[in-house]
């Protein structure tokens, strides 16, 4: 635990200009957290670094430092077991720099067509940064099976793609954002790190 009991809500500033994940992350910190928006006038972060902790880091880094506030983000990667772990940190990227989601998302169906494997794992790092320098940082993942097809339109990204398992088939698209919550790995690094927070 950091600081000591909490009395009062702790305030971090969101890392992440995407609205499902910034949603998906108030959600699941709940009333604990006060969550403010990333600043409108910081640019954007590389994110160049090797590793979903570096890129995690990267991000609360830089929000921290403009903001001079504590700020929380995460990196996610897709890992699939017949592409040797890819695309992980490479997932926003897959199918080129300018990719969009559903460019990364037919790229993945396409390579995996005819492989009988289609097992994966989602693997979020979610990390703090407080204007002392302190991190603290936390793992959440999810492992399931890629689709042939996509399915659902919630959620974002690989969504439409992932069935997880040990629910009811359904694709991560085909869930509510509490039911995603519940079992994903972001829900898991989240709630990993608000325990180690003292939240
Ligand atoms: P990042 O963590 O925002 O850098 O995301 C890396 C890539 O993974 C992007 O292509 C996202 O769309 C995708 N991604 C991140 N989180 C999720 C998720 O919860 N479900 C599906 N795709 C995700």
């Amino acid at each position: 635990m950091v600081g000591g009991e909490r009395t009062e809500r702790l305030r971090l500033v969101a890392a992440t200009a995407n609205p499902h994940k910034l949603s998906e992350i108030a959600a699941i910190l709940g009333s604990a957290v006060e969550l403010l928006a990333r600043p409108a006038d910081l640019g954007e972060v590389a994110e160049d670094g090797d590793t979903l902790e570096a890129n995690a880091c990267l991000k609360a880094g830089a929000v921290c430092g403009h903001t001079g506030q504590a700020a929380v983000a995460d990196d996610t990667g897709l890992e699939v077991a017949a592409l040797g772990g890819a695309p992980g940190v490479r997932s926003a990227r897959y199918a080129g720099e300018s990719a969009d989601d559903a460019d990364n998302r037919a790229l993945l169906l396409e390579v995996l067509v005819g492989v009988a494997d289609r097992s994966a794992r989602f693997r979020t790092v979610a990390v703090v940064v407080f204007p002392d320098g302190t991190e603290v940082q936390a793992e959440g993942t999810t492992s399931g099976i890629i689709a042939a097809v996509p399915r659902g339109d919630r959620g974002f990204g690989y969504d439409p793609v992932f069935v997880p398992d040990g629910e009811d088939g359904r694709t991560f698209a085909e869930m509510s954002t509490a039911e995603k919550n519940a079992v994903s790995h972001r829900g898991r690094a989240f709630r990993a790190l608000a325990e180690q927070l003292g939240l």
